[in-house]
């Protein structure tokens, strides 16, 4: 039996057994690459999903991808100009979860496991949603066009607005002002956008709807309808994202849905990993401290992060640096090597620290198999003698430095090939590498 921590009741909880298990993980806004935070929040839910499918769970798992907000139809506006359109919207978009698919396939997350549901593909049910919201009395258009929450009327009715946070939460805070954008502090709690009017900053990216007028949905009703339509109006066992999601975004999901199907119907279990840091601060796009899988120059960038981030817990924060990352690429090694020998299938994995809230730094710290590697934490297990990308190119550039005669740049070549572990070696065949033991 799995145990989790729940941030609903702030208690390690059993995770109880029945047919199946619904996983809902909060995706990618795509209009750039996920940095690699991103991607240990994703990591952090497959570990959850490997663990779930380990114990005989069931799991099924669902991840909506925001492809409409500010920043995508910025993007869509940068590339398509100011008369863009939902169709040029969801090219745009298109290239970054194709981008974002392969990410996942890189650091082996489950990915042909998950259901992908596209927001700008479910645009009728997020309207039909609003107006549901209206007719009971919890939604109302405002003079400004758009049709926002009412969180004074939730409150009155529930009395539980923002108990994710804490039980306090609202204790003391003035209600009944409102704000268009979808990020916003816990200071300024306001009424938040269901449905924005559509704008000048807008293009033509816009839908319309007879009594919602043209316009777009706020960021947080998307995942309240994708977990309606993912789960077949079942509850949802368990809901996963990084802290940051807590407010707004997951405490507004939680009074949406609440309001139409009634408390304790919508999420039992919530699910938060803690952030990815760059000296001290969250890796974030806004602070510019981040970097993306394709940028990491390291020759197993994607299982050497895995392997990084299975160093700690879900619920710690953790620090990145290029040097824990070549230290787990050498441990990987070790273990490759280690694993090739015979006696290495009697090692007994450490799988109850697993049932403790996901404890896999201390399932793996005393684990050399095989099995709890690959498939239950998804550490890929490369092929040695597979020659990775990056070495590829440096060997390249180093064979045209030497056909120019360049005999500096090939010496600087050969030395950045071996300082990430490689040896080289010309031979009357031509260059030949493999990996240092
Ligand atoms: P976004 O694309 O910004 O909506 O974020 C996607 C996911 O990444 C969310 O679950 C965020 O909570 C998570 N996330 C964002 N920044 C970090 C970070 N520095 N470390 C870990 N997770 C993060
Ligand atoms: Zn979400």
């Amino acid at each position: 039996m799995l145990k989790l921590y729940n941030t609903l009741s702030k208690k390690l909880e059993v995770i109880e057994k029945k047919n199946h298990i619904n996983l809902y993980t909060c995706g990618p806004t795509v209009y750039n690459y996920a940095h690699i935070g991103n991607l240990r929040s994703y990591i952090m839910a497959d570990l959850l999903y490997r663990a779930l499918k380990y114990e005989g769970y069931k799991p099924r798992w669902v991840m909506n991808i925001t492809d409409i907000d500010d920043k995508t139809i910025k993007g869509a506006i940068a590339k398509f100009g100011s008369a863009a359109t939902v169709e040029n919207l969801r090219e745009f978009t298109k290239f970054y979860l194709d981008e974002f698919l392969k990410d996942l396939g890189e650091v082996n997350v489950s990915k042909d496991e998950i259901t992908f549901i596209r927001v700008t593909d479910v645009m009728a049910q997020i309207q039909q949603f609003i107006m549901d919201l209206i007719d009971k009395g919890y939604a109302y258009k405002a003079d400004d066009g758009s049709t926002y929450f009412s969180i004074e009327k939730y409150q009155k009715d529930f009395g539980d607005y923002g108990v994710l946070v804490g039980e306090k939460f609202i204790e003391g805070k003035k209600v009944g002002a409102r704000v268009a954008v979808d990020e916003y502090e816990k200071e300024n709690l306001s009424d938040f956008a269901l449905w924005k009017s559509h704008s000048l900053n807008d293009a033509n990216i816009f839908w319309d709807h007879p009594v919602l007028g043209k316009g777009r949905p706020g960021w947080h009703i998307e995942c309240s309808v994708i977990n309606k339509i993912g789960f077949k109006g079942e509850p949802t066992d368990i809901h996963t994202g990084g802290v940051d999601l807590i407010f707004p975004h997951h405490t507004n999901e939680i009074a949406q849905s609440q309001a139409l199907i009634g408390k304790g119907n919508f999420v039992h279990h919530w699910f938060h990993s803690e952030h990815l840091l760059v000296d001290g601060k969250k890796m974030a796009k806004s602070a510019g401290n981040f970097f993306v899988l394709k940028d990491l120059k390291h020759p197993f960038a994607a299982w050497s992060l895995r392997y990084a981030f299975l160093q700690s817990h879900y619920r710690s924060q953790q620090n990145f640096t290029k040097d824990s990352l070549d230290a787990s690429g050498n441990r990987i090694a070790g273990l490759i090597n280690y694993m090739k020998e015979p006696h290495n299938s009697e090692f007994v994995a450490d799988t109850k620290s697993l049932d403790e809230d996901l404890n896999v730094p201390k399932a793996i710290s005393g684990s050399n198999e095989a099995f709890v590697f690959s498939e239950l934490l998804g550490a890929k297990l490369p092929d040695l003698e597979e020659i990775p990308e990056e070495i590829d190119r440096l060997i390249k550039l180093r064979l045209a430095a030497r056909n120019e005669k360049d005999f500096k740049k090939s010496d600087e070549l050969r030395k950045q090939i071996e300082a990430l572990g490689y040896e080289l070696m010309d031979t009357p065949d031509g260059q030949k590498v493999r990996k240092k033991m």
